[in-house]
């Protein structure tokens, strides 16, 4: 094939390819490409698509373009059975099974579908053999006013032998006969719908395949290399198909119901075989040359496999031949993937031949992957076993996390990757167990509240939900900039930190507001928002993460499937990327604050004086979540590197008492969880130490104690209650006991 002809145009075309990653573009395809030289289609094979070509010893060569030119040439005999089903008769409006010869005449319709059929066939025919049976006899008449051919009635391709069952409608036969309701009751076993003998003395399907043999062997006698039209029943184009295709038994129950309008063509060898296009039937071929009328062979050619591989998008419609609007329609394709060493391959082939039949690319997107390699960066091998098996990593993480590994992985940016079960590991009790804990904390809440999703919700003003909301718009938008250009890597990775946000960030900075008792407003936009974002995340994740995505779903909204969603296009409100720019910086604060407070080894829960944050000013809400965060009595703003905080770690009196306090709340709650009072349960606090630091605090912080555990009274007595306990708290010893 000469490549370096079309090499040109080709190079241009290639310009209008997106390649993901798009580096392969101009790197490893493109320079390919460009390198292009004649392509030697031929080979020496054994087994491959023929060559046709008939080369004479005189020099004369032949070259065949389809079966029939072949068959127009060949010195061996060659038959073509053209088959079309009877028009639509009165039998078949009523549903009755019939195969007597004068009966049920075609209706309106069975004359159009005639008609029709006639129009639809190009052939020279021969002659037309048609069933006895009055609508196909009928039909076969209306064709052949176009042809003008001898018609031959044979039994052989009559109706199949109803027996008792003939000329009886179905509904009637399904009421009051004991045979055929025995039959109809083996529906679904369709072997022995195979063999059943209709009506008790009719045929079996078994019984017509054994006619139609004989049928098929008669005529390729009597009539070899004729091009014939059959005119005869859904069934024996069933049974002509199981001789000569092979067709399942599931497929055969099917063709007998064939549209009477459709046209089927067989080929037969002279041995009443199927005659198709394999080395091992096209090579029984001889011609005659046209020039010294020597008897010709085929030249021991076939085909590249790769001319098979470039060839599929118009092979597998016939084109140019067949189907050209359809070819149109689909061609070219929105996108293949593979791995990067077809970029010398089957994109490549696709492309050359794609550019020397149509002129045109072969596909618009191409996604290019790696390969797997094992974890030591070898070949995965079977003999060396060095990978774990894929079944057991589905088995032990999910079929969702080792996809998710996978495509967010290099592997699909065309680079290799080394397959780690501790990276997927690493992901599944990550992003996989976070998002599962954020919407079993979300079903346990909402049932619990007996809270469901509001029709028009209305627009919440918590800077929590306004974030999150925020933060999923942003979300929507990156999957799908990355889908769009087909860089799947990009999308699903974008989910990555977001449910680390949805996690770690707002549920838990919202807990309290789906704990609380009261149903205010604030707990209502907390649900709201919660569920929004778990249903669209769902949506949105539904490509990457099919089971996880359809199991919240179906869930959460009760709709039968996710995979029948439309894609999320943008998310639930307007992206506030001021705000969302402040989260990630309150974040920041938070993190360096906590890493301050673990450098200097002061626990959280020990309150301190202020943080002095280097960067720009937030507002008073994300103020205030730092301070909680990080339990500091106030922010402050200081020049200096915006990357650095600032905690003042001098201690006052004030602050160790609370510091104590918060120790003493902790440790309170323990005994409560121990003694297995309910989180509603109000107690009485009795105490008794000789530390005077934390009689001091006992004394002076009476009242946060008694909120924060719900007591009624926080007593110096060593009276004993339901449950007791002694604790050291920092140097001091104190001994606790609660009572309802
Ligand atoms: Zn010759």
């Amino acid at each position: 094939m000469a490549v370096t002809k079309i090499k040109e145009s080709a190079l241009k075309h290639a310009e209008e390819i997106n390649w993901s990653p798009d580096h392969i573009k101009n790197g490893r395809f493109g320079k390919w490409l460009e390198g292009a030289r004649d392509w030697s289609i031929s080979r020496q094979r054994f087994w491959a698509s023929v060559i046709p070509i008939w080369k004479c010893e005189c020099g004369e060569m032949v070259v065949t373009g389809s079966i029939d030119e072949l068959r127009a040439k060949s010195i061996q005999k060659i038959t073509k059975l053209i088959f079309v089903r009877h028009g639509e008769s009165e039998k078949n409006v009523l549903g009755v099974l019939s195969n007597t010869h004068d009966k049920w005449p075609l209706t309106e319709k069975g004359k159009e579908d005639a008609e029709h059929v006639k129009n639809k066939i190009n052939d020279k025919v021969d002659l037309i053999i048609a069933s006895p049976i009055l609508r196909a006899r009928e039909t076969a008449d209306i064709i052949n006013a176009k042809m003008n051919v001898p018609i031959e009635y044979d039994n052989l391709i009559a109706e199949q032998d109803y027996g008792l069952w003939n000329d009886k409608p179905m509904d009637h036969l399904q009421k009051f006969d004991k045979d055929y309701q025995e039959y109809q009751k083996n529906k679904h076993d369709v072997e022995t719908r195979f063999n059943y003998k209709f009506g008790k003395m009719g045929e079996s399907r078994q019984d017509i395949i054994k006619r139609i043999e004989k049928f098929l062997l008669e005529t390729v006698k009597k009539y070899p290399g004729k091009t014939i039209l059959i005119v005869s029943h859904g069934g024996i184009n069933a049974a002509i198909h199981r001789l000569l295709h092979g067709s399942s038994t599931a497929e055969y129950l099917m063709r007998e119901e064939i549209d009477h309008r459709k046209v089927d063509e067989f080929y037969l060898d002279w041995s009443g075989k199927p005659f198709d296009l394999h080395k091992d039937v096209v090579d029984q071929i001889t011609l005659e040359c046209p020039k010294c009328g020597l008897e010709v062979r085929r030249i021991p050619d076939v085909l590249d496999t790769w001319f098979d591989s470039g060839s599929m998008p118009f092979a597998q419609l016939h084109y140019p031949f067949d189907n050209r609007e359809k070819f149109d329609k689909i061609a070219p394709a929105d996108y293949i993937a593979e791995y990067q060493d077809q970029c010398r391959a089957w994109f490549y082939y696709l492309h050359i031949i794609s550019s020397a039949v149509t002129g045109k690319i072969a596909f618009k997107n191409a996604v290019v992957s790696g390969t797997i390699l094992a974890e030591d960066g070898r070949k995965m091998s079977k003999r060396l076993k060095n990978y774990p098996d894929p079944n057991e990593m589905i088995d032990k993480y999910g079929a969702d996390a080792l996809r998710f590994y996978l495509t967010t992985s290099p592997v699909m940016q065309a680079e290799n990757l080394n397959f780690k079960e501790s990276e997927l590991a690493e992901l599944y009790r990550g992003i996989f167990r976070m998002l599962w804990n954020s919407y079993s904390f979300f079903v346990l809440y909402a049932n619990i509240d007996k809270w469901s999703a509001q029709e028009k919700p209305g627009v919440s003003s918590n800077i929590l939900d306004r974030w999150i909301i925020s933060l999923l718009g942003q979300l929507t938008n990156e999957v799908n900039d990355g889908m769009e250009s087909y860089n799947l890597v990009k999308a699903s990775r974008a989910f990555v930190p977001f449910v680390d946000n949805l996690s770690n960030w707002y549920i838990r900075r919202s807990r309290k507001r789906f704990w609380k008792t009261e149903n205010d407003d604030d707990k209502v936009n907390a649900y709201q928002t919660l569920y929004t974002v778990l249903v669209q995340l769902s949506k949105l994740m539904a490509p990457f993460t099919p089971f996880i995505a359809e199991e919240i779903y179906k869930n959460l909204t009760g709709s039968i499937s996710v995979h029948l969603e439309d894609f999320p296009k943008e998310g639930q409100g307007a992206v506030d990327s001021e705000l969302n720019n402040e989260m990630s910086e309150t974040r920041k604060v938070v993190e360096l604050g906590l890493s301050s407070r673990a450098g200097a080894g002061i626990k959280v829960r020990q309150p301190l004086q202020s943080l002095t944050y280097h960067g720009k000013q937030l507002n008073r809400e994300l103020e205030a979540i730092v301070a909680e965060e990080v339990n500091v009595k106030m922010v402050q703003y200081g020049a200096g590197d915006p990357n650095t905080i600032d905690l003042d770690l001098r201690m006052t009196d004030e602050l160790k008492s609370e510091g104590l306090a918060r120790e003493i709340i902790r440790t309170t709650q323990e005994l409560r969880k121990n003694a297995g009072f309910k989180v509603e349960d109000r107690i009485h606090v009795h105490y008794k130490t000789e530390d005077n630091l934390l009689d001091k605090v006992m004394v002076e912080m009476a009242d946060l104690i008694r909120r924060e555990v719900l007591a009624y009274d926080v007593i110096s007595s060593d009276q004993p209650l339901e449950k007791s306990g002694e604790y050291s708290i920092e140097s001091g010893k104190i001994w606790l006991s609660i009572g309802r």
